[in-house]
């Protein structure tokens, strides 16, 4: 689609958002024109079918049905910003700019209606001549202020706007990672993967904490989630800001390292594996130190892999050899 076409759909979609947005009542804040704009351009099934429903029914949409639909659908996606609030906030800046030309050229008016008025009162002329240009000039400034005034307007909206993309850069990032440890979750890792390409030499490691359900199981869940958050922390300490961390599945973590042959990542590993098992945990209530913990490492290369998750399952391979042969010690596919 070339960029004209493009832009007459955007318009085409944005104009029968506004109109939606009238003939239902809605009042047009960024939130309800962006799920608006989703619905009439049907580019998130669920939302539209959600929608679709609630006028089917003859219910009204209200703002709480809005903003549900918003959190749900709307705002951990990229699209809202490109498809929706870029196209939106081009035409409001936009639409500033001539406001504020159209004051200058206002200002401009007023100037030399003045100058036309102190002329007219030297030359004691004609008192029809003086109405007109004082009716002007008021004409003038009514309009000048009118315009002032929707431009504060255009200005808060811009500024909710901007608290928008705040929330949803905020929401997207809750998405992305995992609440217990700030590691990525797993579509935190997805994402941060596009970023890296295939054809270039990455390690990845598959840890698991050994004998995590007796940890569980003796000192209770609690604790439990103590060891993943500093066994979380002792493997970012290792790696560098390029690699990705992320915890995979309960007590798993995978790590990408960025650019990196097996021979240097098993160093890495070898590093994360013997701070752990160096760990002190105390207690705080009873003033005791846990056992000590260890992880077990399994470790692969992307050599002629074209998928992800090849890879991961070939260092979950190695990994399983590492459970099998003892625990707490790192093996290469
Ligand atoms: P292995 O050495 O073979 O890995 O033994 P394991 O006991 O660690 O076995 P496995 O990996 O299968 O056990 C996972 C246990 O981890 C089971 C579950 O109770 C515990 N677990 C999983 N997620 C969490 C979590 O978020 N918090 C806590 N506290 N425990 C978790
Ligand atoms: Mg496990
Ligand atoms: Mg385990």
């Amino acid at each position: 689609m070339s960029f004209e076409d493009d832009y007459q759909l955007t318009s085409k979609f944005s104009e029968h958002t506004h109109d939606f947005l009238s003939s239902h009542l809605i009042a047009p804040t960024p939130v309800n024109y962006s799920v608006i704009y989703l619905y009439i351009s049907n580019e998130n099934e669920m939302l539209s079918a959600a929608i679709d429903k609630k006028l089917k029914k003859g219910e009204s949409i209200t703002a709480d049905f809005m903003a549900d639909l918003f959190k749900r659908y709307v705002s951990f996606t990229q699209q809202v910003e490109n498809t929706v609030l870029a196209p939106f906030e081009e035409t409001l800046t936009k639409t500033l700019e001539q406001i504020s030309k159209q004051v200058t050229n206002e200002d401009k008016a007023a100037v030399n209606l003045q100058k036309l008025d102190k002329i007219l009162a030297k030359s004691k002329g004609n008192t029809s001549i003086d109405n007109i240009v004082s009716y002007l000039f008021n004409t003038i400034n009514t309009t000048k202020a009118q315009h002032e005034t929707l431009s504060q307007k255009l200005t808060t909206t811009q500024q909710e706007i901007n608290q928008l993309k705040d929330k949803l850069a905020s929401s997207r990032q809750e998405a992305l990672v995992d609440s217990l440890t700030g590691l990525l979750n797993r579509r935190g890792c997805d994402e941060k993967l596009q970023n890296l390409n295939h054809n270039d030499t990455h390690t990845s490691l598959a840890i698991d904490i050994d004998h995590f359900k007796k940890v569980n199981d003796t000192f209770g869940h609690f604790i439990g989630d103590k060891v993943i958050q500093r066994i979380a922390k002792t493997i970012e300490s290792h790696i560098g800001e390029q690699d990705i961390a992320v915890r995979f599945g309960g007590e798993e973590f995978v790590v990408v390292m960025a650019h990196t042959p097996i021979a240097e990542a098993k160093n890495i590993a070898e590093k994360i594996r013997i701070s752990i098992s160096n760990m002190k945990l105390k207690q705080r209530d009873t003033n005791t130190y846990l056992p000590p913990i260890s992880v077990s490492i399994g470790i692969a290369q992307n050599d002629n892999i074209s998928e992800w998750t090849s890879l991961f399952e070939q260092a979950d391979n190695a990994l399983y050899q590492a459970k099998n042969s003892g625990r707490n010690r790192c093996i290469c596919a």
